[in-house]
C-alpha cells in the first residue's frame, strides 16, 4: 500500500506502508558466470555438489530463473544511521528468493545485488565485484571463526557493468557487477521493527513481532511477558556476537540499526575491517574517520545504543519502561564480565585472580604503545613458557616468541620496553599459578586465538586478481579461512603482518 498522493511531494522517496515486504522479481542479468560456491552452505540447504555445478544453480542464484512456487520479496526496514533516524532504507538491493526447510532447520535464501526493489531509493539495487568478494569471503571466514553470522552460498558475476561514483578522470567508472547469495534463518534487522514504531503503525509492528517470536523465539509467548523476554534474548545474542568480534579483532564499520540482525548475527559486510595494530580507536570506515563512532573499542557501547533503539520500537507493545531498562542495565554489567572472561581465555588463564582485570587492561595499554599486530601477538603468546625469565637488563630476548607481532621493533626501548617487562613478568607469574602445562595451555589458546583472519590487504589482493579474471586468490583464501585455528604450514604466508603498501588501504561499502 502506498501513502496517499497528497502526502508525497516531488522527488520524495517512495514509502511503502503497512507492509513488512513487497513482492519483487530479481532483474535478469546479461551473462551470469559462476565464481565460487560454499559447499558447506549448499549442504545446509540440501543442495548436492552436482547440483551446484548445474546451469539451473547459476540461473537461480543470479536471479535469472525463479524456483517453482516461490514469490521473491524485499523487506521493508528503516534505521538509525550514525545516530540519526534515517527513515525507510531497505531492502534496496536484497531480494529474498525463498525459504527452505532442511534437516529441521529453516533458512532464508537472499540475493544481494539482484536489481532494484521498491526500496531502492535513488540507487540501482546492484553490487560490484569487489564488495561482493569482501562479503562472500568474510561471512564464511567469520562462521569458521565461530562468530555468529549470516552465511554465503555463492558468488557469481552478473555480466553487467555497474557504475559507481568513483571518478578517475571526470568519467564515471564502471565495475563488474556481482551477486552474492546469502543464507540465514532470517534477515530481519532492528530497523524492521523501528520503521513501524516510527510510523505508529502498531498493528503491523505486532504482526511482525509475533511472526518473529513464532518462528525464531518459540519460547517467548505472544504477550507482554513474551515481548520482554524476546528483547532480553536479542540483547544477549547481540552482546555475545560483539564479544566474539572483539575476540577476533573484527570491526563492523557500520553498526547502524538497519545492520543489526534480530538474531544476533553479523550482517551486511560493508566497510568492515580486521585489526592489525591493536588499536581501540581504529575504524576501517573512511566516512566515519572523524567521529569514529563505530571504532573497535566502541562496538560494545554501540550495541547497547542500538538495543535502546530497539527497546523504543518494541515499547508500544509492552508499555512498561522498567523491564526494558533493566535489560539494558544488565547488558552493561554482563558485557564487562563476558569481556573479561573472553580476554582471560585469550591469555590462556583459567583460574580466578583479582589481578586478571588489571593484567588485561595493562596489556591493552602496552599493545597500543607501539603498533602490535593483534592476531600474531595472541597466537604467538601461546608459545610463551611459564618458565620464561624476564631479564633485568635492557634486552629483548624475553619477547622472542611474540617479536613477529611488532611493526616497529625499534620502538621496543625506554618506557615501552619497561612496560613490556613489567607486564610479561606478571603474566608469567600468573601462568605459574595455572595447573595446565605449557603444551596444554597452548592447545587451548590455539582454539581461541585464530592464526588466519581476512586481513584487509588479503581481500584486496583477491579483488585485484579477480578484476583481471583471476579467481585463484578467492579460492585460496576461502580454503585457508575454512580452518582459521589450524596451523596450515602451507598457508604460512598469510600469517604475516600487513605489508607496508596496504597501510592506508581500507574497506569499501558499495
Ligand atoms: P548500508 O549502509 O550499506 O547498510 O546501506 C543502507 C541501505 O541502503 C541498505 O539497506 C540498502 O537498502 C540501501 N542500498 C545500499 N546500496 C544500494 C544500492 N546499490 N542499490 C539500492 N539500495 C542500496
Ligand atoms: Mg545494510
Ligand atoms: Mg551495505
Amino acid at each position: 500500500k502506498e501513502l496517499p498522493s497528497d502526502s508525497i511531494t516531488e522527488n520524495s522517496r517512495r514509502q511503502v506502508v503497512e507492509a513488512c515486504y513487497s513482492y519483487v522479481s530479481p532483474t535478469k542479468t546479461k551473462a551470469p558466470k559462476f565464481i565460487h560456491v560454499a559447499k558447506s552452505v549448499a549442504n545446509l540447504l540440501g543442495i548436492t555438489e552436482e547440483e551446484t555445478q548445474s546451469q539451473e544453480f547459476l540461473n537461480v542464484f543470479t536471479g535469472n530463473q525463479l524456483l517453482p512456487n516461490t514469490t521473491p520479496y524485499a523487506m521493508c526496514y528503516g534505521g538509525h544511521q550514525f545516530g540519526h533516524w534515517a527513515g525507510q532504507l531497505g531492502d534496496g538491493r536484497a531480494i529474498n528468493l525463498a525459504e527452505v526447510l532442511h534437516n529441521n532447520k529453516q533458512w532464508t535464501i537472499q540475493l544481494k545485488g539482484a536489481g532494484e526493489t521498491p526500496y531502492s531509493r535513488t540507487a540501482d539495487g546492484l553490487a560490484v565485484l569487489r564488495s561482493s568478494i569482501r562479503e562472500y569471503l568474510c561471512s564464511e571466514a567469520m562462521h569458521n571463526l565461530g562468530v555468529p553470522t549470516t552465511r554465503a552460498l555463492s558468488l557469481c558475476l552478473s555480466g553487467d557493468e555497474v557504475m559507481r561514483d568513483i571518478l578517475y578522470d571526470g568519467n564515471p567508472a564502471y565495475e563488474k557487477g556481482a551477486i552474492v547469495t546469502r543464507v540465514a534463518p532470517s534477515f530481519l534487522r532492528f530497523g524492521n521493527y523501528e520503521i513501524f514504531a516510527s510510523r505508529q503503525d502498531h498493528k503491523t509492528l505486532k504482526i511482525l513481532v509475533d511472526y518473529t517470536l513464532r518462528n525464531f523465539y518459540p519460547n517467548c509467548e505472544l504477550n507482554k511477558t513474551g515481548y520482554i523476554q524476546f528483547f532480553r534474548e536479542v540483547s544477549i545474542r547481540t552482546l555475545d556476537m560483539i564479544i566474539e568480534w572483539q575476540r577476533v579483532g573484527f570491526v563492523h564499520g557500520v553498526m547502524n540499526t538497519d545492520n543489526m540482525s534480530i538474531l544476533g548475527l553479523t550482517i551486511d559486510y560493508g566497510p568492515y575491517g580486521w585489526l592489525e595494530g591493536y588499536d581501540k580507536g581504529w575504524t576501517p570506515n573512511t566516512t566515519d574517520s572523524q567521529h569514529k563512532r563505530y571504532r573497535f573499542g566502541s562496538q560494545g557501547d554501540i550495541g547497547l545504543w542500538n538495543l535502546l533503539k530497539l527497546a523504543n520500537a518494541l515499547y508500544p507493545l509492552i508499555e512498561e519502561a522498567e523491564p526494558l531498562e533493566e535489560i539494558l542495565a544488565n547488558y552493561k554489567t554482563t558485557f564487562a564480565a563476558k569481556y573479561l572472561g573472553m580476554m582471560k581465555a585469550k591469555l590462556g588463564l583459567t583460574t580466578q585472580n583479582t589481578e586478571n582485570a588489571k593484567l588485561i587492561t595493562d596489556l591493552e595499554t602496552v599493545l597500543a604503545k607501539t603498533e602490535t599486530d593483534m592476531t600474531i601477538f595472541f597466537r604467538n603468546l601461546a608459545t610463551v613458557s611459564k618458565t620464561l625469565e624476564v631479564p633485568v637488563k635492557d634486552e629483548l630476548t624475553f619477547l622472542a616468541e611474540v617479536m613477529d607481532a611488532f611493526y616497529k621493533p625499534e620502538e621496543l626501548k625506554g618506557e615501552v620496553l619497561f612496560f613490556w617487562k613489567d607486564w610479561m613478568k606478571r603474566y608469567v607469574a600468573r601462568l605459574q599459578e595455572e595447573t595446565a602445562t605449557d603444551d596444554e595451555r597452548k592447545q587451548l589458546m590455539d582454539t581461541i586465538n585464530p592464526k588466519y583472519v581476512l586481513r584487509n590487504y588479503m581481500a584486496q589482493l583477491a579483488i585485484d586478481a579477480a578484476n583481471k579474471d583471476d579467481y585463484s586468490i578467492v579460492d585460496e583464501l576461502f580454503t585457508v579461512l575454512e580452518k582459521p585455528y589450524n596451523e596450515q604450514p602451507e598457508a604460512q604466508k598469510w600469517f604475516a603482518k600487513r605489508p607496508e603498501w596496504a597501510r592506508t588501504k581500507v574497506g569499501c561499502s558499495m
